[in-house]
């Protein structure tokens, strides 16, 4: 690390994730500087950010609730820029030494792309961008020789366990999973689950639709096809185990048969720390474990039955090509139909499903024709949901 502060451009400030980053970089005794914040629609978060912060860019990604914000109430030595050419024009200038991609969903994947473009190291949260196009982007990373430290709790977890051995020795990993709120309903009551109940996660606290993603557990599919491309795992590497406490964050098994984790309270402060201060280990905010009183651990395979998005996970982290942009498509148009009551809990993996059978594979996408794909699968989730 150099001596002076490392200048953090947080996009999707105004998130769960984007939060957290901040209250990490305000605990870093200024070892860490906010330079950029953005938001899409809560300006008036993003403006109480910049008066506690003072990047010297902020970004109203969304043009239209950019155009009723009063520019005047800026810190001073604030710019404010609009759209997302904004985060384009912040990546590429020196200043900025890591960009934290936290926008939720397919929309983060255009800056987290410049971002790499552009030899930024990207503390990647937005899982979104390597379920979509995992090799496209691991290969841009290589050459422009941008790091991508990942952020996702697993994945960081599994980040950590890989430096106690050599690559070649790894096994296998295993993403734990904490099952979500839904893990023993019957399929009667899938049926019946309501918005706020898929809403109220066991253990994280997070931004909405990755909360229905791990009700669902298609945040485990997502993230098997997310371990795949950046660590450049065989799937059959790869092992998801339901841990309910959310304390072991994922483990890795060398050929020798010694499985190294990593655990913490469930706080993604502590993955998005070391995320920006790799490789060196700073005091910080997050929680700490508890080891004055008497505690257990639980640990069971999922039930694939009960879980049929986690299949959904393999057969894409198998296919490769276009079938990651379809079905993360598929699951925001169906997860965003969930919220506004357009479809039930239960349909929105068969959704994804559905959408995910009937697209037209591309073994070789160009980053063009995923967006194209993208486009098509909300369209034909949407259709979906009106004849079903
Ligand atoms: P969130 O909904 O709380 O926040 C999303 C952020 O993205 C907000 O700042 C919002 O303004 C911005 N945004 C939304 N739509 C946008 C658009 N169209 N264009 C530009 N900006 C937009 O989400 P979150 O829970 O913080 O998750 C962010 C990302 O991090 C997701 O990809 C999620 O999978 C990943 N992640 C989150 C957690 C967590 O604990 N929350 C854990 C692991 C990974
Ligand atoms: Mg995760």
């Amino acid at each position: 690390m150099t001596s002076r502060a490392r200048n953090v451009a947080i996009f999707g400030s105004t998130g769960s994730i984007g939060r957290s980053t901040l209250e990490v970089i305000q605990a870093s005794g200024g070892r860490l500087r906010a330079v950029a914040l953005s938001a899409n629609a809560r300006l008036d978060v993003l403006l109480d950010q910049a008066r506690l912060v003072h990047p010297r860019w902020i970004v109203a990604t969304d043009a239209e609730a950019a155009a009723g914000f009063p520019g005047s109430d800026l810190p001073k030595g604030t710019e404010l820029l609009v759209g997302h050419e904004g985060l384009h024009k912040v990546v590429a200038d020196p200043e900025v030494d890591v960009v934290v991609a936290a926008i939720v969903g397919s929309a983060g994947l255009a800056s987290t792309w410049s971002a790499i473009e552009a030899g930024k190291t990207v503390a990647l949260a937005n899982k979104e961008t390597l379920v979509m196009a995992g090799p496209l982007v691991m290969r841009l990373a290589q050459q422009r020789g941008a790091a991508i430290v990942p952020v996702d709790s697993e994945h960081g977890a599994v980040f950590q366990a890989l430096q106690a051995g050599r690559r070649e020795d790894v096994k296998r990993i295993v993403l734990t999973a904490s099952g979500g709120p839904f893990r023993r309903h019957t399929r009667e009551q899938l049926k019946n689950v309501t918005v706020q109940e898929a809403l109220a996660h066991p253990t994280w606290s997070m931004g909405p639709k990755i909360t229905v993603d791990s009700a669902t557990m298609m945040n485990k599919a997502l993230e098997i096809v997310e371990a795949r491309w950046l660590f450049g795992l065989e799937v059959d590497q790869i092992e998801v185990v339901i841990h309910p406490q959310s304390v072991v964050h994922s483990l890795v098994e060398f050929q020798d048969g010694s499985v190294l984790a990593q655990l913490g309270p469930p706080d993604m402060k502590l993955p998005i720390q070391y995320a920006l201060t790799y490789p060196e280990r700073w005091d910080g905010p997050a929680a700490r474990l508890d080891w004055s009183r008497p505690w257990e651990l639980e640990f069971e395979p999922p039930d694939r039955g009960h879980f049929p998005a986690l299949d959904l996970g393999y057969e894409v982290a198998r296919a490769g090509g276009s079938a990651g942009a379809a079905l993360n498509a598929a699951n925001e148009a169906a997860v965003a139909l969930f919220l506004n009551g357009g479809l039930r809990y239960d349909q929105i993996v068969p959704a994804c499903r559905a959408v995910l059978q009937s697209h037209s594979f591309d073994p070789d996408p160009t980053l063009g024709r995923l967006l194209e794909l993208d486009a098509w699968a909300r369209t034909e989730v949407n259709r979906w949901a009106q004849v079903c």
